[in-house]
């Protein structure tokens, strides 16, 4: 089969910065470490927070639901392991700072090398209603596990008022370092297809494209060759998009693809437009087939200062401490850990911090990279170059933003449309003047919302 690996689907604006991911692409998925503690957040997806089902003392068995919420967005969370609740408490977050978890004493645990999943020959979407797709979605606890968080119930569920069309499955993975979804793509790949089928079915798309990155050829080869082996796959297609950052973007990748805008403040649904992620995809078919909930996940471990970066499978609610000394502890050289890759990740102070259903990365940077960063971001003034606007993905004017921040007048901020910036960094990345335009962006939309909940009602 001949593959396409130039990819000429993409969006306006972008940048390419170095790939790095060399350092774990070709590392199998190995299971991670056999963990005698795991923290479980009741706050892993976007929506509202679990309420525990457990108290102190309880035992749980691993798969046993220990969080949930009646709201429609929210998502419950699962024990990943045999073991005794030793204390629901607060943990930090990488997002809220701190944050309530259901910490569990494991009795045994040997990490497993996620053998128990089968996809049977006679799998059969046609087998499976909507509504009980979408119902094994949600008891499941599935969300984005791309780095989103959004439940994937509310996602796949049909709308009359907002009918789905096209279903993106979005194998992108354009931030640097991570490789956790090439190598779900190589190694569990009709798992995957199996859990497109199914989302296709409930979701009511008629068309599916499945979007990788022209960096990855392999991955491409090997989806185009399952889909082949597959019946009923015909209006299932490999699309390779072009090698750019931020291409795996839900709203760039619509763009890139269909060529439709989705309204600014707006979702895909708006648009008829459903995107999920191949792991996510992946843990639709478990869910589905197998009944498993969402409990475990494959995190990238990588960086420069680690010792052994790969690929690991993880119970959910593993500290990042324990991640990282599996994977040989970190180098001298380390100087800063990120939750994702280097550009949306976010730098965590206490490396007790656990792993989420939406952490796809544990990035370890250097004194070196950091250090040569600090001195190459001594900001000046700006130079009006316009470089900011060129890059944004999102088609925004990032120094008016900064500016309106930085002197606080937020409602100018808001008149530039603040709260549509990804916080893909672009912008600081090309800006010749060093300055910090995300950070001053992602404080803007902080501040905005404060005093947005202090208004009354
Ligand atoms: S303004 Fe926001 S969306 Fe635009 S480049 Fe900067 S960080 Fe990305
Ligand atoms: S890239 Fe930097 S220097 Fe150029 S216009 Fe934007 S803020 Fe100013």
């Amino acid at each position: 089969m001949k593959v396409n690996v130039k990819g000429r689907f993409s969006f306006p604006g972008g940048i390419h910065p170095p790939e790095k991911k060399d350092l774990s692409r070709e590392v199998e998925i190995q299971p991670g470490p056999a963990v005698k503690e795991v923290a479980v957040m009741l706050s892993q997806h976007i929506g509202a927070v679990c309420q525990p089902l457990n108290r102190k003392g309880d035992a749980v068995q691993a798969g046993q639901k220990i969080g949930d919420c009646d709201a429609f967005v929210s998502a419950p969370v699962h024990s990943p392991i045999t073991g005794k609740v030793k204390e629901i408490a607060l943990r930090s977050h990488a997002v809220l700072g701190r944050s309530s978890a259901i910490v569990i004493e494991a009795f045994s645990y040997s990490p497993t090398r996620r053998s128990y999943f089968k996809l049977k020959d006679d799998f059969d979407e046609k087998n499976y209603s909507a509504g009980q797709i979408c119902e094994a979605v949600r008891q499941a606890g599935i969300v984005g596990m791309g780095g989103a968080g959004f439940p994937t119930r509310v996602k796949i569920e049909p709308n009359p008022q907002m009918p789905k069309e096209t279903l993106i499955i979005n194998g992108c993975e354009c931030e640097p370092y991570i490789t956790c979804d090439y190598r779900i793509m190589l190694e569990w790949t009709n798992q995957i297809i199996a859990g497109i089928k199914l989302a296709r079915k409930a979701s009511g798309c008629s068309q599916v494209f499945i979007a990788i990155e022209g960096n990855k050829p392999k991955a491409i080869e090997v989806m185009n060759r399952a889909l082949e082996s597959f019946a009923n796959s015909d209006s299932i297609k490999v699309i390779p998009v072009k090698t750019k950052y931020p291409q795996g973007g839900e709203r760039q990748l619509i763009k890139a693809i269909l060529k439709k805008d989705v309204p600014t403040g707006g979702i895909p649904p708006m648009i008829g437009v459903v995107v999920l992620n191949v792991a996510t995809a992946a843990a639709i078919a478990e869910a589905v087939i197998s009944d498993l909930p969402l409990t475990h996940r494959v995190v990238t471990v990588t960086g420069e200062a680690v010792a052994k970066p790969g690929n690991y499978y993880v119970p959910i609610g593993t500290s990042v401490e324990d991640l990282i000394e599996f994977c040989g502890g970190v180098t001298k050289k380390s100087a800063k850990v990120l939750l994702g890759g280097p550009m949306m990740g976010i730098a965590i102070a206490d490396l007790k911090t656990p792993i989420t259903k939406a952490t796809n990365a544990i990035t370890v940077l250097t004194k070196e990279q950091i250090g040569r960063a600090k001195f190459a971001r001594r900001q000046t003034a700006c130079i009006c170059c316009g470089r900011c606007l060129e890059v944004c993905p999102e088609n925004l004017n990032p120094t008016k933003i900064a500016h309106a921040v930085k002197y606080n007048f937020l409602d100018v901020a808001e008149s530039y449309y603040i709260s549509a910036c990804m916080e893909c960094g672009c912008c600081s990345y090309v800006c010749p003047a060093n300055i910090e335009l995300t950070g001053y962006i992602k404080t803007g939309k902080i501040f905005l919302a404060r005093q947005k909940k202090k208004i009354p009602g």
